[in-house]
């Protein structure tokens, strides 16, 4: 007799994620790649692992933001073959591609209108946006993308605030 308890277990889908873990060299290249790119927005991807309620990022993959030079102040698209391209790279690592990365220079490092409307093309996905904050500093804030609109996550250490610079300087 099969047991139907044990098979519903193995359809249980995963939780939505609450935490993710960032290693400082991973933050470090993102506001590298950002503060290149600033005042226009810049892009990558994030490979690692998911767990139950946890993402773990393992490797930033700078991405060329495909959007016009004259709107890229406020707007960022990857190029689907970089997306492709990055979950090879991921799956040879015995990674998965978890999320993406962009940066805003003016808005604050919370989703804009644009990026919800975007992140329900990338369902399941951690957003993490590089931003000012009230006192113009450069934020780093975590976001999962549930398919609907996106949560904040928080980071399982303090972000350190001296890879983080002032928008103002
Ligand atoms: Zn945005």
């Amino acid at each position: 007799m099969k047991s139907t308890s044990a098979d519903s277990r193995l359809v249980t889908p995963l939780q939505s994620p609450r935490l993710v873990h960032l290693p400082e060299p991973v933050l470090a290249h993102a506001c590298r790649w950002a503060q290149q790119h600033s005042p226009r927005e810049s892009c990558a991807l994030l490979t690692g692992r998911r767990s139950n309620n946890s993402l773990s990022v393992h490797r930033l993959i700078p991405c060329h933001n495909q959007v016009d030079l004259a709107h890229q102040h406020r707007a960022f698209a990857i190029d689907p073959m970089e997306v492709l391209s990055a979950e090879d790279q991921a799956l040879e690592e015995g990674e998965q591609l978890i999320g993406l990365m962009h940066s805003h220079s003016l808005a604050p490092a919370r989703p804009s209108a644009a990026d919800i409307t975007s992140a329900r093309s990338w369902p399941q996905t951690l957003w993490l946006i590089l931003g000012p904050d009230g006192d113009g500093r450069i934020e780093a804030r975590a976001w999962w993308a549930d398919g609907e609109s996106l949560h904040e996550l928080s980071f399982s250490r303090p972000v350190p605030t001296h890879l983080l610079w002032s928008a103002n300087s």
